[in-house]
């Protein structure tokens, strides 16, 4: 089979390896779909602590395939089952897992990036992933594409969790990448009366009107905080998500907040940079709620997956171009250009 793996930084190779041999209590699932997410390029650009030089990863952790082959001790799961894979692998025992925050625990492991993920045609599952829930059955007549859209949604619905985004509420998406466009989407289904969308890319923004945003704001012409303030007859938005890793935003959102606003840095910033100057008197004067989320639960990531099927997120308006897993190269360089939305590697 092919497989694209990571051996470092920048150096991504094609290989033409063995199918993974699975053990009685495995399953090996035939990967037919892995989108490429920004943690991808990151990692390709910066490695990550969890891949140790010297090891050579596949990686890809947005994943739906079929099953092809079940190891005889394993339960609930048979050959030909189509399947989608939360990639973070919680311990199971400590405080976060046993609270249902698998995506929190200290030791996990994940699809991608402790274990090859999906951009190869077979994935082996080991044990621990499947007894700790992380083998999810697709919805019928959702399409393998669709389902790897699942795990961006779930972070960004594990976010709309916290904010509780409901109708009445302006929301401003800062970032028009496609977990911009993915926290568009959810806020626009929780009942958001009116979702503004920023970028600086005009490319993005576009795509953004298609995909259900109300008002767009093109930040490098206009002033964010200005068409804010006009959008919301100066009252400010009642629910700010910085979906993009520019730290000055995180002062400004709780400029461009509401009364009681709610605020989620939802990205991460780069190292060097996590520490932003705030005023706090807006958090306490207005009644903030500042705020964080990381990742998502496998219950987020279930739900988010019936969401998808139940056609309320166009998951499929996301998908912008695939490749082979031959040209995951390609499919990164897509993705890292940043003009359309989601690149996938898909195989037959
Ligand atoms: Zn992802
Ligand atoms: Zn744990």
């Amino acid at each position: 089979m092919k497989a694209a793996y990571f051996y470092g930084v920048g150096d991504i190779r094609i290989e033409e390896v063995e199918i993974p041999k699975i053990s009685e209590d495995e399953i090996l699932i035939k990967v037919k779909s892995c989108a490429v997410c920004g943690t991808d390029l990151r990692i390709s650009k910066f490695g990550h602590f969890k891949i140790p030089q010297g090891t050579k990863r596949v990686l890809g952790h947005e994943i739906a395939g079929e099953i092809v082959e079940v190891g005889s001790k394993v339960k609930g799961y048979t050959v030909g089952m189509r399947v989608a894979t939360p990639p973070n692998i919680g311990c199971g025992t400590c405080p976060a897992c046993i609270q249902g925050f698998n995506q929190m625990c200290p030791d996990y492991e994940a699809f991608g990036i402790s274990l090859d993920g999906g951009f190869q045609e077979y994935m082996k599952i080991p044990a621990y992933a499947i007894k700790a829930g992380n083998v999810v059955k697709i919805p019928d007549g959702l399409s393998f594409e669709e389902a790897s859209i699942a795990e961006p949604l779930s972070c960004c619905y594990n976010s709309y969790k916290a904010l509780n985004t409901v109708p009445g509420d302006t929301v401003l998406v800062i970032g028009a990448g496609p977990i911009g466009a993915l926290h568009v989407m959810m806020n626009k289904l929780a009942g958001a009366t009116k979702v503004i969308a920023a970028d600086i890319s005009q490319d993005r923004l576009d795509e953004m009107k298609s995909l259900g945003a109300d008002v767009v704001v093109n930040s490098a012409q206009t002033d964010l905080a200005e068409a804010v303030k006009k959008e919301t007859n100066g009252a400010g938005a009642n629910v700010i998500i910085t979906a993009c890793s520019v730290p000055d935003l995180q002062r400004q959102a709780l400029e461009m907040a509401a009364v009681h606003g709610r605020i989620n840095f939802f990205g991460g910033l780069p190292k060097g940079k996590e520490e932003v100057t705030l005023n706090t008197n807006l958090i306490h004067y207005k009644e903030l709620i500042a705020l964080g989320t990381t990742g998502s639960s496998i219950s987020d990531y279930y739900k988010s997956l019936q969401i998808i099927a139940s056609g309320k997120v166009n998951a499929k308006a996301l998908v912008s171009a695939t490749f082979s897993v031959e040209d995951t190269v390609k499919a990164f360089e897509f993705a890292a250009a940043g003009k359309g939305m989601k690149a996938l590697v898909v195989s037959k």
